[in-house]
């Protein structure tokens, strides 16, 4: 017996080596196959990232088997055509919902979810464009997470939040389960980038 979309989702997450079940494996696939579908009708540029992204590439075109959500990203710019999508993500019978508005009314994360009851998601992570970050950057783009706003210090995780645009000047494909998906370029560097060297061995607190 495993989770549905009418049932809640698995808690499995508790134990020390725990893996993801095979049920909420399915349904975060058809979060992820629907963001996609709903996101490649627009034709705005997107991307997977963070776990999804180090899942496709380190696990063979899986998710980590640990890991509990799907990311993917997009440009700030096209929020509005992005939140627009919310009824024929209902339709679906999924739920799209906006978290952390600015003052513009701006999210800055959008969610797709199972269903209200089963709150299984992809997470949409919008990023700006910005110039110069520190000083000796200057005149170099900047991808950033819009808000809550850059980190300024050197923290834990700091460059899973902001990296050089030019990783995603020009996309490349990445499979997941078999399907095609976009990602930044050249992806090793990126994941270098993001979660260090040695990001090739699995780390369960750094993912
Ligand atoms: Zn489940």
């Amino acid at each position: 017996m495993g989770c549905t979309a009418e049932t809640k989702r698995c808690v499995y997450w508790n134990e020390q080596g725990y893996e993801r079940p095979e049920c909420c494996t399915e349904i975060l696939k058809d979060c992820l196959f629907l963001a996609r579908e709903l996101l490649n009708s627009l034709g705005v540029k997107w991307w997977v990232s963070y776990g999804t992204l180090l899942g496709a590439y380190r696990h063979e075109g899986t998710f980590i088997p640990w890991d509990t959500d799907c990311d993917v990203s997009f440009l700030y710019d096209d929020i509005p055509r992005i939140m627009e999508l919310r009824d024929k993500v209902q339709s679906r019978g999924f739920v799209m919902s906006f978290h952390d508005k600015d003052s513009k009314g701006y999210p800055g994360l959008i969610k797709i979810s199972r269903s209200d009851k089963n709150t299984q998601h992809c997470d949409l992570w919008p990023w700006k464009v910005q110039r110069g970050f520190w000083p000796w950057q200057w005149g170099r783009k900047w991808m950033f997470r819009p808000h809550p706003s850059p980190p300024l210090k050197k923290e834990k995780g700091a460059r899973t939040r902001y990296f050089p645009a030019s990783f995603i000047q020009q996309m490349e494909a990445i499979q997941l389960y078999s399907v095609e998906f976009p990602c930044p370029s050249p992806v090793r560097d990126f994941l270098v980038w993001g979660y260090g060297k040695d990001f090739m061995t699995p780390s369960r607190w750094r993912r």
